[in-house]
């Protein structure tokens, strides 16, 4: 579905900061990149999503395939369009605007109809959200205003969605409710999703296969599983003995 092929990003035409970096999101599947502070991962997903244009990155090298689509160098809206959304890192919702609100300028594109289709489809993924769709979302908790920034990037119908630590700062029950949404997403809706954590633990819980990466390189990869159960990656790249 998602095909990223020895890329390479440069930041300010001189910062290397991806060095060749290879990575396959399969159909209907949930791959996650895994690596500690610094490592590239969101800059991954941003060169995927096109959203590093807008912030002096480049990618100066390999290629980026959404299906049988070149998508290296495009606008993110354009990205967007084809079906690729990403959900940023603090989660960044319009604070003044309700639930609902925000909900709606994810689905701007569309036709009324759509629109709220895709409001009902969120509301029953997430009926926290639909209880709370005349709050302004400037005072959800940390959890609802997670689970919105995914719903409003659902409005877009999309297949592939680039999460980026949904579950930083988190108790972890939210974490484990907002995975086992995302997994149920991934297997009804076919989606296919790119899942960016710190959380390793978390993270292989829910994944069907994952990559780790270490100073701008993928070091490791495999079935999550195999991951999982590897002592090296748990001592040395994920922290967990
Ligand atoms: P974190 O978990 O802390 O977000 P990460 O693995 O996602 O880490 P990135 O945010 O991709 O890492 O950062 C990788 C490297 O690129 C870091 O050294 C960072 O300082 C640098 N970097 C990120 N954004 C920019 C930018 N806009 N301009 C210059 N350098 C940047």
């Amino acid at each position: 579905m998602l095909a990223i092929n020895n890329i390479e990003v440069v930041y300010d035409r001189v910062i290397l900061v991806l060095k060749g970096v290879s990575i396959d999101v399969g159909d209907g599947q949930i791959t996650t990149l895994l690596g500690a502070n610094g490592a590239g991962k969101t800059t991954t997903l941003k060169a995927i999503s096109g959203v590093l244009r807008s912030e002096r990155g480049e990618v100066t090298k390999g290629t980026v395939q959404l299906g049988d689509k070149r998508i290296d160098g495009m606008r993110a809206h354009d990205v967007t369009r084809l079906g690729l959304v990403q959900v940023f890192e603090g989660r960044r919702v319009f604070e003044n605007l309700t639930t609902e609100e925000n909900l709606i300028a994810g689905g701007h594109v569309q036709t009324a109809a759509a629109v709220k289709q895709g409001i009902d489809l969120v509301f029953s993924y997430f009926p926290r959200l639909k209880e709370r769709r005349h709050q302004v979302s400037g005072y959800l908790s940390g959890g609802e205003q997670q689970m919105l920034a995914i719903g409003r990037a659902l409005m877009s119908q999309p297949k592939v969605v680039l999460l980026d630590e949904p579950s930083l700062g988190l108790a972890p029950m939210l974490v484990e409710e907002i995975f086992g949404i995302v997994s149920r997403l991934v297997k009804q809706e076919k989606l296919s999703v790119l899942l960016v954590e710190q959380n390793a633990t978390m993270a292989l819980a829910v994944a069907d296969h994952g990559y780790v990466m270490e100073n701008g390189r993928i070091v490791l990869e495999g079935p999550a599983a195999k991951l999982r159960d590897n002592s090296d990656i748990k001592e040395f790249y994920l922290g967990l003995n």
